[in-house]
């Protein structure tokens, strides 16, 4: 369980302002390491200079590596694409907007010495983070873990110190749609947990606009679980049942001489079964475009550029 080296995965999208603030006290923590560090940035096709921010790091610091990704393919497969070139024999993943302080690292470390294979973190909230995230964000744990078999901790963040081992076991999913934490939860091994106060954002503003968050939740419950497809078979029954009643009411009607007004339930019938059929429909789509995804079996990332290749 000795360890030689630590590895330092950070996806970045248009972190410009951020990357150069994020070495300087990740360097003040490496130096305090036994051992060595190695720090790896991934320019997620970044709009801005960060791949440049990256490059001038990584020429005064042979110790730091970039990548390029040939465009933008999202926070969770950037972070995959660093994971795979991860060395260590211990790797710690963190965003790059110095959100996830690195000063929080030791203790990281510290818990993984005490026996740990996996040290997840959870997000003390600070009065900066908005009432609206901390709500969507709740009722998003309650949902995915209503509705998934594996457990997703609350207020969790892709903050994590994982061993070579687990982090070989999460190379090898190779599935395109990635919940990264549902995942780590899946894989399993022995995971501790250590807590840490959020700081705000250090500078820019965050890319996870409402849109990119609703996607996430659906690809987090559609990618760990299968339930909602079984949302089908409870309204299905529900309606047939209430059918039966109904028909039932109206036969008696019928056969006793009373006239029913028809428009009136014939219009709420159709619309409501309408919409209802849409809605399974829909949830059925989702799945079947997951079906479709896959099996394509695209490279999950391509690389452009490498801060490497020069040399
Ligand atoms: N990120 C990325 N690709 C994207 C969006 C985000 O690599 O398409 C990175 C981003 O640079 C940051 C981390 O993922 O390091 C988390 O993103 P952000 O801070 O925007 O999200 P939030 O902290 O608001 O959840
Ligand atoms: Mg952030």
């Amino acid at each position: 369980m000795s360890i030689s080296k630590l590895s330092v995965v950070i996806p970045c999208y248009n972190e410009e302002s951020n990357i150069q603030e994020l070495f300087r006290e990740l360097r003040e923590v490496g130096d305090q390491l036994i051992f060595s560090l190695e720090v790896i940035l991934v320019d997620d096709g970044s709009k801005d200079r960060t791949y440049e921010e990256i490059e001038k790091i990584s020429i005064a610091n042979n110790f730091v590596s970039g990548i390029s990704l040939s465009r933008n393919f999202g926070h969770q497969i950037a972070l995959l694409a660093g994971l795979e070139k991860s060395t260590g024999d211990i790797i710690i993943m963190m965003d790059g907007d110095l959100q996830h302080p690195p000063k929080v690292i030791p203790e990281l470390i510290q818990k993984y010495e005490e026996g740990y294979d996996i040290v997840n973190t959870k997000r003390i909230d600070d009065e900066s983070t908005s009432f609206f995230k901390k709500k969507t964000s709740k009722l998003f744990y309650t949902l995915i873990n209503k509705l998934s078999d594996t457990k997703v901790e609350p207020f969790g963040a892709d903050f994590r110190l994982m061993s070579r081992e687990t982090v070989d076991a999460f190379i090898s999913i190779q599935e395109h749609d990635r919940f990264t934490r549902g995942l780590v939860s899946w894989i399993g091994f022995n995971q501790g947990i250590v807590a840490y106060k959020a700081n705000p954002r250090f500078s820019g503003k965050s890319s996870y606009t409402l849109k990119k968050m609703i996607k996430l939740a659906i690809n987090g419950i559609t990618t760990m679980s299968s339930k909602p497809l079984r949302i089908s078979l409870y309204l299905g029954l529900m309606f047939f049942v209430t059918g039966v009643l109904y028909a039932t009411f109206i036969l008696y009607n019928y056969f006793s001489g009373l006239n029913v007004a028809g428009w009136t339930s014939i219009l709420i019938t159709i619309l409501i079964l309408g919409g209802i059929q849409l809605l399974i429909m829909s949830i059925i789509g989702e799945y079947v475009s997951r079906i479709f995804n896959e099996t394509k079996a695209r490279p999950l990332y391509l690389i452009k550029k490498n801060t490497n290749d020069e040399s």
